[in-house]
Protein backbone atom coordinates (compact mmCIF):
# COMPACT_ATOMS: atom_id res chain seq x y z
CA UNK A 1 0.00 0.00 0.00
CA UNK A 2 1.24 2.97 -0.72
CA UNK A 3 1.40 5.89 1.85
CA UNK A 4 -1.12 8.40 0.24
CA UNK A 5 -3.58 5.26 0.02
CA UNK A 6 -2.72 4.93 3.97
CA UNK A 7 -3.46 8.64 4.58
CA UNK A 8 -6.99 8.17 2.35
CA UNK A 9 -7.79 5.64 4.63
CA UNK A 10 -7.37 7.15 7.90
CA UNK A 11 -8.74 10.40 7.06
CA UNK A 12 -11.66 9.08 5.99
CA UNK A 13 -11.80 10.97 2.53
CA UNK A 14 -14.32 10.36 0.13
CA UNK A 15 -14.44 11.33 -3.84
CA UNK A 16 -13.78 13.60 -5.06
CA UNK A 17 -11.78 14.69 -2.53
CA UNK A 18 -8.74 12.40 -2.43
CA UNK A 19 -4.56 12.92 -0.88
CA UNK A 20 -2.33 13.77 -3.80
CA UNK A 21 1.02 13.60 -1.85
CA UNK A 22 2.42 13.46 1.95
CA UNK A 23 5.64 14.77 2.73
CA UNK A 24 7.13 13.76 5.99
CA UNK A 25 10.46 16.26 6.98
CA UNK A 26 12.15 14.47 9.94
CA UNK A 27 13.76 17.51 10.65
CA UNK A 28 10.85 19.81 11.30
CA UNK A 29 9.06 17.24 12.75
CA UNK A 30 6.33 17.95 10.55
CA UNK A 31 3.97 15.86 8.30
CA UNK A 32 2.08 17.84 5.46
CA UNK A 33 -0.51 15.82 3.41
CA UNK A 34 -1.99 17.79 0.15
CA UNK A 35 -5.43 16.75 -0.53
CA UNK A 36 -6.98 17.79 -4.07
CA UNK A 37 -10.21 16.88 -5.86
CA UNK A 38 -10.41 15.00 -9.20
CA UNK A 39 -10.25 17.92 -12.84
CA UNK A 40 -13.97 17.69 -13.12
CA UNK A 41 -15.33 17.58 -9.76
CA UNK A 42 -18.94 18.83 -8.59
CA UNK A 43 -19.62 19.75 -5.23
CA UNK A 44 -22.81 20.04 -3.43
CA UNK A 45 -24.21 24.36 -2.94
CA UNK A 46 -22.84 24.73 1.09
CA UNK A 47 -25.86 27.10 1.54
CA UNK A 48 -28.79 26.16 -0.97
CA UNK A 49 -27.71 22.15 -0.78
CA UNK A 50 -28.05 21.95 -4.79
CA UNK A 51 -26.28 19.11 -6.00
CA UNK A 52 -23.17 18.81 -8.65
CA UNK A 53 -22.25 22.55 -8.91
CA UNK A 54 -19.00 23.31 -11.06
CA UNK A 55 -16.17 24.80 -9.93
CA UNK A 56 -15.32 28.28 -10.52
CA UNK A 57 -11.97 28.49 -8.55
CA UNK A 58 -9.94 27.56 -5.65
CA UNK A 59 -8.42 29.15 -2.39
CA UNK A 60 -5.42 27.59 -0.69
CA UNK A 61 -6.32 26.48 2.63
CA UNK A 62 -4.11 24.68 5.68
CA UNK A 63 -5.61 23.23 8.78
CA UNK A 64 -3.58 21.88 11.85
CA UNK A 65 -4.36 18.25 12.37
CA UNK A 66 -3.34 15.53 15.22
CA UNK A 67 -0.02 14.95 15.90
CA UNK A 68 1.32 12.23 13.85
CA UNK A 69 3.62 10.51 17.00
CA UNK A 70 5.49 13.29 18.23
CA UNK A 71 5.10 15.19 14.33
CA UNK A 72 2.47 17.93 14.04
CA UNK A 73 0.69 17.25 11.03
CA UNK A 74 -1.12 19.50 8.78
CA UNK A 75 -3.42 18.99 6.03
CA UNK A 76 -3.39 21.57 3.13
CA UNK A 77 -6.48 22.06 -0.22
CA UNK A 78 -7.35 23.95 -3.06
CA UNK A 79 -10.88 24.42 -2.20
CA UNK A 80 -13.44 24.64 -4.22
CA UNK A 81 -15.27 27.70 -4.87
CA UNK A 82 -18.75 26.38 -7.26
CA UNK A 83 -20.73 28.29 -8.83
CA UNK A 84 -24.38 27.96 -7.37
CA UNK A 85 -27.46 29.01 -10.39
CA UNK A 86 -28.98 30.04 -7.72
CA UNK A 87 -26.73 31.57 -4.52
CA UNK A 88 -23.44 32.60 -6.72
CA UNK A 89 -20.09 31.82 -6.09
CA UNK A 90 -19.85 29.94 -2.75
CA UNK A 91 -16.67 28.51 -0.97
CA UNK A 92 -17.54 24.78 -0.51
CA UNK A 93 -17.54 22.74 2.77
CA UNK A 94 -15.02 20.15 3.03
CA UNK A 95 -15.85 16.94 5.51
CA UNK A 96 -12.85 17.11 7.44
CA UNK A 97 -12.96 21.00 9.17
CA UNK A 98 -16.34 23.59 9.84
CA UNK A 99 -16.06 26.04 7.74
CA UNK A 100 -13.66 29.34 9.35
CA UNK A 101 -11.41 27.00 11.40
CA UNK A 102 -7.89 26.36 10.91
CA UNK A 103 -7.96 22.88 12.74
CA UNK A 104 -9.16 19.55 11.57
CA UNK A 105 -12.65 18.41 13.51
CA UNK A 106 -10.75 15.80 15.12
CA UNK A 107 -7.96 18.05 16.36
CA UNK A 108 -10.67 20.43 17.90
CA UNK A 109 -12.70 17.17 19.42
CA UNK A 110 -9.29 16.36 20.76
CA UNK A 111 -8.56 19.98 22.17
CA UNK A 112 -12.02 19.89 23.74
CA UNK A 113 -11.15 16.61 25.72
CA UNK A 114 -8.46 17.99 27.17
CA UNK A 115 -9.89 21.18 28.02
CA UNK A 116 -11.91 18.88 30.12
CA UNK A 117 -9.59 18.06 32.23
CA UNK A 118 -6.43 20.33 32.54
CA UNK A 119 -6.34 24.23 32.19
CA UNK A 120 -6.27 25.71 29.05
CA UNK A 121 -3.07 27.61 29.19
CA UNK A 122 -1.59 23.92 29.91
CA UNK A 123 -3.55 22.57 27.20
CA UNK A 124 -2.20 25.05 25.11
CA UNK A 125 1.48 24.40 25.66
CA UNK A 126 0.65 20.58 25.59
CA UNK A 127 -0.55 21.14 21.33
CA UNK A 128 1.55 23.53 20.76
CA UNK A 129 -0.84 26.40 19.62
CA UNK A 130 -1.56 30.12 21.40
CA UNK A 131 -4.52 29.88 24.03
CA UNK A 132 -6.68 32.25 22.20
CA UNK A 133 -7.00 29.55 19.43
CA UNK A 134 -7.84 27.38 22.08
CA UNK A 135 -10.57 29.80 23.43
CA UNK A 136 -12.16 29.86 19.80
CA UNK A 137 -12.60 26.55 19.62
CA UNK A 138 -14.51 26.15 23.07
CA UNK A 139 -16.26 29.15 22.24
CA UNK A 140 -17.88 27.76 19.19
CA UNK A 141 -18.63 24.04 20.46
CA UNK A 142 -20.45 25.65 23.96
CA UNK A 143 -22.27 28.34 22.21
CA UNK A 144 -23.47 25.52 19.43
CA UNK A 145 -24.13 23.42 22.28
CA UNK A 146 -26.21 25.86 24.73
CA UNK A 147 -28.02 26.93 21.77
CA UNK A 148 -29.31 23.44 21.72
CA UNK A 149 -30.23 23.34 25.14
CA UNK A 150 -34.07 21.97 25.83
CA UNK A 151 -35.65 23.58 29.06
CA UNK A 152 -38.81 22.35 29.01
CA UNK A 153 -38.65 20.05 31.96
CA UNK A 154 -36.85 22.87 33.82
CA UNK A 155 -38.88 23.69 36.99
CA UNK A 156 -36.85 24.07 40.11
CA UNK A 157 -33.86 26.66 40.19
CA UNK A 158 -31.47 27.37 43.01
CA UNK A 159 -29.27 30.51 41.42
CA UNK A 160 -26.17 31.65 43.42
CA UNK A 161 -22.92 34.23 42.57
CA UNK A 162 -19.55 33.67 42.59
CA UNK A 163 -17.10 35.87 42.22
CA UNK A 164 -15.18 36.00 38.53
CA UNK A 165 -11.99 37.90 39.14
CA UNK A 166 -10.19 38.38 42.67
CA UNK A 167 -14.06 39.43 44.02
CA UNK A 168 -14.58 42.50 41.30
CA UNK A 169 -16.52 41.03 38.84
CA UNK A 170 -19.29 38.26 39.46
CA UNK A 171 -20.82 35.85 37.30
CA UNK A 172 -24.33 34.60 38.23
CA UNK A 173 -25.16 30.45 38.21
CA UNK A 174 -28.25 29.37 37.55
CA UNK A 175 -28.87 25.53 38.26
CA UNK A 176 -31.69 23.39 37.74
CA UNK A 177 -32.12 21.91 41.11
CA UNK A 178 -33.35 17.95 39.67
CA UNK A 179 -30.90 17.72 36.78
CA UNK A 180 -28.20 18.94 39.14
CA UNK A 181 -26.67 21.08 36.21
CA UNK A 182 -26.25 24.82 35.25
CA UNK A 183 -28.40 26.12 32.39
CA UNK A 184 -27.81 29.22 32.73
CA UNK A 185 -24.73 31.55 33.42
CA UNK A 186 -24.25 35.05 33.20
CA UNK A 187 -22.48 38.24 33.80
CA UNK A 188 -23.59 40.39 36.97
CA UNK A 189 -25.73 39.70 40.47
CA UNK A 190 -28.58 42.16 39.93
CA UNK A 191 -32.09 41.85 38.90
CA UNK A 192 -31.03 42.12 35.00
CA UNK A 193 -29.02 38.58 35.05
CA UNK A 194 -31.99 37.29 35.99
CA UNK A 195 -34.04 38.96 33.09
CA UNK A 196 -31.57 37.43 30.95
CA UNK A 197 -32.24 33.86 32.39
CA UNK A 198 -36.24 34.29 31.86
CA UNK A 199 -35.32 35.47 28.41
CA UNK A 200 -32.77 32.62 28.05
CA UNK A 201 -35.79 29.65 29.43
CA UNK A 202 -38.20 31.54 26.98
CA UNK A 203 -35.78 30.90 23.93
CA UNK A 204 -35.15 27.28 24.55
CA UNK A 205 -38.37 25.47 24.39
CA UNK A 206 -39.92 26.41 27.74
CA UNK A 207 -41.31 29.17 28.79
CA UNK A 208 -40.04 31.23 32.28
CA UNK A 209 -43.83 30.80 33.55
CA UNK A 210 -43.23 26.76 33.71
CA UNK A 211 -40.80 27.73 36.76
CA UNK A 212 -42.54 27.04 40.23
CA UNK A 213 -39.64 27.33 42.49
CA UNK A 214 -36.77 29.59 43.33
CA UNK A 215 -33.87 29.27 46.01
CA UNK A 216 -31.95 32.36 46.28
CA UNK A 217 -29.97 34.41 49.55
CA UNK A 218 -31.91 37.16 50.65
CA UNK A 219 -29.91 39.76 47.53
CA UNK A 220 -32.43 42.12 47.32
CA UNK A 221 -31.42 42.08 43.69
CA UNK A 222 -32.06 38.60 43.21
CA UNK A 223 -35.79 39.11 44.97
CA UNK A 224 -36.33 42.05 43.04
CA UNK A 225 -35.47 39.73 39.64
CA UNK A 226 -37.29 36.86 40.94
CA UNK A 227 -40.48 38.76 41.44
CA UNK A 228 -40.63 40.96 38.48
CA UNK A 229 -39.02 37.89 35.90
CA UNK A 230 -40.45 34.76 37.51
CA UNK A 231 -43.50 35.37 37.92
CA UNK A 232 -44.86 31.73 38.95
CA UNK A 233 -42.10 30.93 41.17
CA UNK A 234 -42.52 30.70 44.66
CA UNK A 235 -39.05 31.80 46.64
CA UNK A 236 -37.02 29.55 49.61
CA UNK A 237 -34.52 32.11 51.10
CA UNK A 238 -31.26 29.48 51.02
CA UNK A 239 -31.07 28.01 54.88
CA UNK A 240 -27.25 28.45 54.30
CA UNK A 241 -27.29 32.37 53.69
CA UNK A 242 -29.27 32.68 56.31
CA UNK A 243 -27.68 30.90 58.97
CA UNK A 244 -24.51 32.41 57.89
CA UNK A 245 -26.14 36.10 58.04
CA UNK A 246 -26.90 35.09 61.95
CA UNK A 247 -23.44 33.85 62.76
CA UNK A 248 -22.18 37.60 61.16
CA UNK A 249 -24.45 38.98 63.67
CA UNK A 250 -22.73 37.23 66.41
CA UNK A 251 -19.20 38.18 65.06
CA UNK A 252 -20.21 41.58 64.93
CA UNK A 253 -21.01 40.97 69.01
CA UNK A 254 -18.01 39.02 69.50
CA UNK A 255 -15.39 41.79 67.79
CA UNK A 256 -17.10 44.69 69.80
CA UNK A 257 -16.97 43.00 73.37
CA UNK A 258 -13.60 41.21 72.82
CA UNK A 259 -12.30 45.42 73.50
CA UNK A 260 -13.21 44.78 77.32
CA UNK A 261 -13.04 41.05 77.74
CA UNK A 262 -9.50 39.95 75.77
CA UNK A 263 -10.47 35.90 76.47
CA UNK A 264 -12.32 36.52 73.14
CA UNK A 265 -9.93 37.47 70.78
CA UNK A 266 -8.75 34.78 68.52
CA UNK A 267 -12.22 32.59 69.55
CA UNK A 268 -14.33 33.85 66.31
CA UNK A 269 -14.07 29.99 65.11
CA UNK A 270 -15.16 28.59 68.15
CA UNK A 271 -18.46 30.87 68.29
CA UNK A 272 -19.23 29.94 64.48
CA UNK A 273 -18.88 26.22 63.75
CA UNK A 274 -21.07 23.76 65.21
CA UNK A 275 -20.58 22.34 68.10
CA UNK A 276 -19.88 18.47 67.34
CA UNK A 277 -16.84 19.66 64.63
CA UNK A 278 -15.17 20.96 67.72
CA UNK A 279 -12.18 19.25 69.57
CA UNK A 280 -12.25 18.20 73.05
CA UNK A 281 -9.83 20.95 73.58
CA UNK A 282 -12.12 23.80 71.61
CA UNK A 283 -15.26 22.21 73.56
CA UNK A 284 -13.36 23.06 76.77
CA UNK A 285 -12.99 26.84 75.74
CA UNK A 286 -16.50 27.25 74.39
CA UNK A 287 -17.57 26.02 77.41
CA UNK A 288 -15.82 27.94 79.62
CA UNK A 289 -16.33 31.29 78.00
CA UNK A 290 -20.04 30.31 77.73
CA UNK A 291 -19.89 30.72 81.80
CA UNK A 292 -18.73 33.63 81.72
CA UNK A 293 -21.99 35.35 81.21
CA UNK A 294 -20.73 37.61 78.17
CA UNK A 295 -23.02 39.36 75.32
CA UNK A 296 -20.84 36.77 72.98
CA UNK A 297 -22.22 33.82 74.94
CA UNK A 298 -26.16 35.25 74.39
CA UNK A 299 -25.89 36.00 71.06
CA UNK A 300 -24.41 32.55 70.04
CA UNK A 301 -27.48 30.86 71.50
CA UNK A 302 -29.97 32.86 69.27
CA UNK A 303 -28.03 31.76 66.72
CA UNK A 304 -28.00 27.99 68.29
CA UNK A 305 -31.90 28.83 68.64
CA UNK A 306 -31.74 30.29 64.84
CA UNK A 307 -30.57 26.59 63.66
CA UNK A 308 -33.28 24.93 65.41
CA UNK A 309 -36.06 26.41 63.18
CA UNK A 310 -35.38 24.12 60.61
CA UNK A 311 -35.64 20.99 62.85
CA UNK A 312 -39.21 21.92 63.47
CA UNK A 313 -42.04 19.24 63.19
CA UNK A 314 -43.89 21.18 60.47
CA UNK A 315 -44.47 25.01 58.82
CA UNK A 316 -46.40 25.38 61.43
CA UNK A 317 -44.44 24.57 64.12
CA UNK A 318 -41.45 26.77 62.61
CA UNK A 319 -44.06 29.67 62.61
CA UNK A 320 -44.30 29.58 66.08
CA UNK A 321 -40.51 28.84 67.04
CA UNK A 322 -39.55 31.93 64.87
CA UNK A 323 -42.14 34.56 66.19
CA UNK A 324 -40.23 33.30 70.03
CA UNK A 325 -37.24 33.17 68.43
CA UNK A 326 -37.54 37.39 67.46
CA UNK A 327 -39.04 38.04 70.46
CA UNK A 328 -36.01 36.70 72.02
CA UNK A 329 -33.72 38.24 69.84
CA UNK A 330 -35.43 41.94 69.53
CA UNK A 331 -35.26 42.06 73.30
CA UNK A 332 -31.65 40.98 73.36
CA UNK A 333 -30.19 44.49 73.93
CA UNK A 334 -27.55 42.98 71.24
CA UNK A 335 -27.93 45.46 68.35
CA UNK A 336 -26.21 43.37 65.49
CA UNK A 337 -28.70 40.55 66.52
CA UNK A 338 -31.79 42.75 66.80
CA UNK A 339 -30.83 44.21 63.25
CA UNK A 340 -30.73 40.67 62.09
CA UNK A 341 -33.82 39.48 63.58
CA UNK A 342 -35.27 42.07 61.73
CA UNK A 343 -34.07 41.04 58.46
CA UNK A 344 -35.17 37.51 58.89
CA UNK A 345 -38.72 38.57 59.92
CA UNK A 346 -38.43 40.92 56.80
CA UNK A 347 -37.57 37.32 54.65
CA UNK A 348 -40.23 35.26 56.70
CA UNK A 349 -42.35 33.65 54.19
CA UNK A 350 -39.47 32.65 51.71
CA UNK A 351 -37.17 31.46 55.27
CA UNK A 352 -40.41 29.11 56.00
CA UNK A 353 -41.15 27.79 52.48
CA UNK A 354 -38.22 25.54 53.04
CA UNK A 355 -40.93 23.37 54.48
CA UNK A 356 -42.59 23.39 51.27
CA UNK A 357 -39.62 23.27 49.06
CA UNK A 358 -37.01 21.74 50.77
CA UNK A 359 -34.76 23.54 48.31
CA UNK A 360 -31.70 24.84 49.61
CA UNK A 361 -28.45 25.97 47.40
CA UNK A 362 -26.64 22.86 49.75
CA UNK A 363 -28.19 20.68 47.27
CA UNK A 364 -25.35 22.25 44.81
CA UNK A 365 -22.84 22.33 46.92
CA UNK A 366 -21.05 19.24 43.69
CA UNK A 367 -21.90 21.74 41.87
CA UNK A 368 -19.83 24.36 43.25
CA UNK A 369 -17.26 22.78 43.56
CA UNK A 370 -16.83 22.21 39.77
CA UNK A 371 -17.19 25.85 39.27
CA UNK A 372 -14.02 26.23 41.29
CA UNK A 373 -12.79 23.93 39.25
CA UNK A 374 -13.95 25.54 36.16
CA UNK A 375 -12.15 28.78 37.57
CA UNK A 376 -9.09 26.72 37.87
CA UNK A 377 -9.29 25.32 34.39
CA UNK A 378 -9.73 29.09 32.98
CA UNK A 379 -6.62 30.39 35.10
CA UNK A 380 -5.06 33.28 33.03
CA UNK A 381 -8.45 33.52 31.28
CA UNK A 382 -8.64 36.91 29.60
CA UNK A 383 -12.92 37.53 29.65
CA UNK A 384 -15.77 36.84 31.59
CA UNK A 385 -16.95 35.19 28.54
CA UNK A 386 -14.60 32.50 28.81
CA UNK A 387 -14.98 31.68 32.16
CA UNK A 388 -18.64 31.15 31.43
CA UNK A 389 -18.29 29.12 28.43
CA UNK A 390 -16.11 26.96 30.59
CA UNK A 391 -18.21 27.15 33.54
CA UNK A 392 -21.32 25.36 31.23
CA UNK A 393 -18.10 22.99 29.53
CA UNK A 394 -17.31 21.88 33.35
CA UNK A 395 -21.07 21.92 35.04
CA UNK A 396 -23.68 21.66 32.36
CA UNK A 397 -23.45 18.74 31.06
CA UNK A 398 -24.03 19.96 27.81
CA UNK A 399 -24.13 17.95 24.65
CA UNK A 400 -20.93 19.03 22.25
CA UNK A 401 -21.46 16.31 19.64
CA UNK A 402 -17.65 15.82 18.76
CA UNK A 403 -16.34 14.32 16.08
CA UNK A 404 -15.15 10.76 16.53
ZN1 LIG B 1 -26.99 27.55 -3.68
Amino acid sequence: MRDIDLFQLALGLVPPWMVASANFDADNKRLDIEIDFKTGGRFPCPDCGKANCPVHDTVKKTWRHLNFFQHQAFLHARVARIDCPDCGVRLVNVPWARPGSGFTLLFEAFVMTLVKGMPVATAARLVGEHDTRLWRIIQHYVDTAVARMDLSDLKRVAIDETAAKRGQDYISLFVDIDARKVVYVTEGKDAKAVAKFADHVDAHNSDASRIKEVCIDMSAAYIKGVTEALTEAEITFDKFHAVKLVNDAVDQVRRAESKEQPELKHSRFLWLKNKWRLSVAQTASLDALTRMHLKTARAYHIRLAFQEIYNQPSREWAELFLDRWYNWAIRSRLEPMMKVARTVNRHRNGILRWFNSKIANGLIEGINSLVQAAKAKARGYRSVRNLIAITYLITGKIDLRLAT
